[in-house]
């Protein structure tokens, strides 16, 4: 069965009446009080009167951004002036009104976040829980074509039965494939410039995301307010994956996000964007076809220096040292960083096998990629492997297995297959 493709067009005013209709009448100007009230805005924002601040977000929306620097805002733009337009139009408000309510959403979430970084009495009071998720991602460049993975741990959402025993795993899992699947519809849709974002695995020009691991700095930056031009999405651009990494670094400081992530492309290209607010570091693929990143470690010279400098900052500042309860994945993470290169470079061919094969590792603890953790492993052993994704770019094939929580592990269950269309072109 082939899959009907649907594309529709993006339509960003239709977008911003269907939210204001959400909140016809006088909610936008409650929510507009609460947000203003919030401790994080009361004393800057909220000292202002409605009036002056509404015509001062007003003005911000109404100047165009620096098209020379950024050309691609000249698209985006009009775009986000629509949705706002028909935002207020939906809540039946003045668009000055809309335009705030949706600034002070922005403003106390990068607010929120810059502060869950850097309030070092908050930190204090109430240490950070221990930092024990260990997201990885994997990128092989090989016959079967370009393959990107991710494999996601955290400890586990659910209570663990009582029955439950801990069993040691063996060193590693065979390849088994559930029979392929295909979308019967697949709905994409079109923005007015540009490609389309997501056409199953990759962009409409072989560009895609293969995984996100969450990567914080303690004491970070503060986050630049580049509001209304915030999380311009790279994918409506990018050709390749280098054209990628060279928009990610002219859009640095509006996309703030905190991560260490692999790009690739169906050519071959691959990138790990190593990114901390402000700060960006790009790794490219070798000459081997491999390329990996794993969270809590950042391996560019200008982001491994930065975190380096801001854990020590940290820790004296806090009387803590690297092997203390939040610290001591500061270490861990750069070992299973090694592992991971380790297993990479396995001559096993550069294929799906050869993926599964890293994802399902389970060396001892830390360097174990499949995380298997339970009531028998050490307290600062617990993370359990929730989930894992394979894509394959250059056949548009995307692949998931999931944990059966404390029945089966993702490493024992065979894998889905969606076979997505092939891209134009
Ligand atoms: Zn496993």
């Amino acid at each position: 069965m082939s899959t009907r493709v649907v594309i529709v067009p993006d339509r960003p005013f239709d977008d911003g009446v269907a939210e204001g209709r959400k909140r016809e009448g006088s909610a936008l100007k409650a929510e507009i009080r609460t947000l203003l009230g919030d401790p994080l805005l009361k004393p800057t924002l909220g000292s202002m009167s409605l009036k002056a601040l509404a015509a001062d977000i007003l003005s911000r929306l109404e100047t165009p951004p620096d098209t020379r620097r950024f050309p691609e805002l000249g698209e985006l733009y009009p775009d986000r002036l629509d949705y706002l337009r028909g935002l207020a139009k939906g809540a039946k408000r003045p668009l000055s009104e809309a335009a705030l309510w949706h600034y002070l959403r922005y403003r106390l979430e990068i607010q929120r976040w810059y502060q869950a970084y850097n309030d070092l009495s908050a930190l204090m009071e109430s240490p950070p829980e221990v930092q024990s998720s260990h997201c990885s991602g994997v990128l092989l460049v090989g016959p079967e074509g370009v393959l990107g993975a991710h494999s996601m741990e955290s400890p586990p959402p659910q209570r663990r039965p009582t029955a439950y025993r801990w069993k040691a795993p063996p060193p590693f899992e065979p390849l088994r494939l559930r029979k392929p699947r295909t979308p019967r519809t697949l709905t994409l849709v079109k923005p007015r410039t540009g490609y389309i974002q997501d056409w199953g695995v990759v962009n409409e020009k072989g560009v895609g995301c293969c995984c996100s691991n969450s990567c914080g700095v303690w004491l970070d930056e503060p986050i630049e307010d580049t509001w209304p031009l915030h999380n311009v999405p790279l994918l409506r651009w990018a050709t390749t994956a280098s054209h990628l990494a060279e928009l990610y670094q002219r859009y640095t400081l509006h996309n703030w996000g905190r991560a260490s992530q692999i790009w690739a492309d169906i050519h071959g290209q691959g990138v790990v964007i190593e990114k901390s607010f402000r700060r960006i570091g790009i790794r490219r693929i070798g000459a081997d076809g491999i390329l990996w990143c794993t969270e809590g470690h950042w391996e560019s010279p200008e982001m491994n220096a930065y975190l380096r400098q801001k854990r020590l900052e940290f820790l004296r500042r806090t009387g803590r040292h690297l092997g203390s309860d939040d610290m001591q994945y500061a270490t861990d993470c750069a070992v299973r960083f090694t592992r991971l290169g380790e297993l990479c470079h396995e001559p096993l061919g550069k294929g799906i096998a050869h993926m599964n094969r890293i994802l399902t590792d389970h060396a001892p603890f830390p360097r174990a990629i499949c995380r298997h953790g339970g009531p028998d492993t050490a307290a600062y052993d617990q993370t359990v492997t929730q989930m894992a994704t394979m894509k394959n770019l250059s056949h548009n094939h995307a692949y998931e297995r999931a944990w059966v929580p404390w029945r089966r592990f993702p490493c024992q269950v065979p894998w889905t297959l969606i076979h997505y269309p092939p891209i134009p072109g």
